[in-house]
């Protein structure tokens, strides 16, 4: 479903002379189907950078990233986002809607750029803005929800076509608890229906997860599978 394979990422720092900052080294694992991953490690030990470069935001230096079987790098600009509307969704920690369209604009998103026709859009969209407690938002612009309600509309943004993987990256970091909850719950709804990685500091979250993988200094540190908590001896 994820495959990693010696991934490494460097980037060029400008300066006389310039040099490489080598950010990830080395880094392979696989998630299968329906895995649920938390993603943890010191600040600056290169999670955003592994999801970035697994959601096909950004390029590897080193090795690749195969998503559903299909090798991210072999895609035009083109087939890849098209691959990325259909089987990803994201969300990040500072929410990114665009801040011109509406709540219910925003979620419609992702269908569209898959063609489905808008009635069908609007219907999907209004549902899981429902489903995020947002009904009564739906025509707001961004800049007129609080932060909780932007990262439910992300949430709803990113699940509304229903990906088979999804990351998140401190989903919950800049939410005060209430939303923070909010925004773990919908996020665990998701468990087995998808892959799903998170990076998060939220022990709630990574202690509900099927597997921990620890980054220190852009490798993987530690890699542990949770026993179900009814299957402890
Ligand atoms: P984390 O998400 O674990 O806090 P990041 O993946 O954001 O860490 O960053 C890892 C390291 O890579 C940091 O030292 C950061 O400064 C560096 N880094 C990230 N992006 C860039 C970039 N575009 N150019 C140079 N250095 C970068
Ligand atoms: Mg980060």
């Amino acid at each position: 479903m994820i495959q990693a394979q010696n991934l490494g990422r460097s980037f060029l720092l400008e300066g006389n002379p310039p040099s490489l900052l080598p950010v990830l080294k080395n880094v392979s694992f696989e998630i299968p189907e329906g895995q649920c991953v938390a993603l943890l490690g010191p600040s600056g030990s290169g999670k955003s950078t592994l999801l970035a470069l697994l959601a096909g935001l950004d390029s590897a230096t080193e090795g690749s990233v195969s998503l559903n079987g299909t090798k991210l790098d072999t895609l035009s600009s083109d087939d890849l986002t098209e691959f990325r509307a259909k089987n990803l969704g994201f969300v990040f920690q500072a929410y990114h809607l665009i801040p011109t369209l509406t709540a219910l604009e925003n979620v419609m998103l992702p269908l569209e750029l898959q063609d489905v026709p808008r009635a069908e859009c609007r219907k999907r969209a209004e549902a899981w803005l429902k489903r995020v407690g947002l009904d009564t938002r739906m025509d707001h612009l961004p800049r007129q929800l609080s932060g909780g309600e932007q990262q439910r509309v992300a949430v709803a943004r990113a699940l509304v076509a229903e990906p088979r993987i999804v990351f998140a990256d401190e989903p919950t970091g800049n939410l005060d608890s209430v939303n923070a909850a909010k925004v773990t719950e919908l996020l665990l709804s998701l468990r087995g229906r998808c892959a799903l990685v998170l990076v998060t500091h939220d022990a709630t979250l990574a202690g509900q997860a099927d597997r921990v993988l620890r980054l220190r200094d852009g490798e993987v540190e530690s890699d542990t599978l949770h026993t179900p908590a009814g299957a402890r001896p």
